[in-house]
């Protein structure tokens, strides 16, 4: 399997245990997809990326960070060599949930990362999560900076919103990516949702260090938990799991051109 979105490499989460994590990943048969999130977590990403095996790199700015800027990441991307392990954007998009950096300065980090995404061709993982009802919707500007830019492709991670916003992801060829959450959510809605949700757009992720699936809630996450929620939701839709694993490895190389 392949675990869509991790931080594994970043040593502010994985400061000793990385190099065990990982060799117990690869035992398991599972490769994974390192997402930055800020400028330091990118480099780090793209060096653990090229000195280890089956493990690609993300990089990007998420909204959080906005505010220190993302110039790195352009330098990344325009020196990127041809054998390079960058295979997308991310995470990036807007928070509005905690707003760490300013509404403004989120929405620029993110037409800026978009236009490298495009320039470049590469796939983007979003990060949209939107804030108090009483607050302006973060998908009434997600939505019309998307379809400003032409072109691009890539996952809503972490996905867990409404089935309105999950339509128009998919009108927009975007696939979904269910971690952990999805494993332990008490939102009946939400678990219809993601039942739903068509296999050829389905993406499976840990988002390691961070909502470590059932039945180990309380420890740290790592890739090789992807298989429990690709167990889960084998098991909520009937699916076999080996079925399941292939068609969500398949949309995960298909994304990511690996
Ligand atoms: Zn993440």
């Amino acid at each position: 399997m392949i675990d869509s979105h991790c931080h594994l490499h970043d040593t502010e989460f994985f400061a000793d245990n990385r190099e065990e994590f990982y060799s117990q990943s690869i035992t398991a048969g599972i490769g994974m997809i390192c997402v930055g999130t800020d400028e330091r977590s990118s480099q780090q990403a793209v060096e653990f990326a090229a000195n280890h095996d089956y493990v690609w790199a993300a990089v990007g700015v998420h909204p959080h960070d906005s505010k220190d800027g993302w110039g790195e990441i352009e330098r990344l991307v325009k020196e990127k060599a041809e054998d390079s392990p960058i295979v997308a954007i991310g995470e990036i998009g807007l928070d509005y949930y905690y707003n760490h950096s300013p509404r403004e300065v989120q929405i620029q980090a993110l037409e800026a990362q978009l236009q490298l995404a495009v320039d470049y061709d590469l796939p983007v993982s979003f990060h949209i999560r939107d804030g108090a009802p009483d607050q302006p919707s973060v998908w009434d500007d997600f939505w019309p900076i998307f379809d400003n830019f032409h072109g691009l492709r890539g996952v809503l991670h972490s996905f867990t919103d409404t089935r309105a916003n999950l339509e128009k992801g998919f009108s927009r060829n975007l696939y979904v990516g269910l971690n952990g959450i999805s494993t332990f959510t008490k939102v009946q809605a939400q678990q219809e949702l993601f039942a739903t949700i068509p296999l050829d757009r389905l993406l499976v992720e840990t988002d390691a260090p961070f909502l470590t699936p059932k039945p180990f809630r309380g420890k740290i996450n790592k890739p090789e938990y992807v298989e429990l929620v690709a167990k889960y939701w084998a098991e909520k839709r009937n699916i076999d799991f080996n079925v399941l694993s292939e068609v969500t490895v398949r949309n995960t190389k298909q994304l990511f051109g690996i």
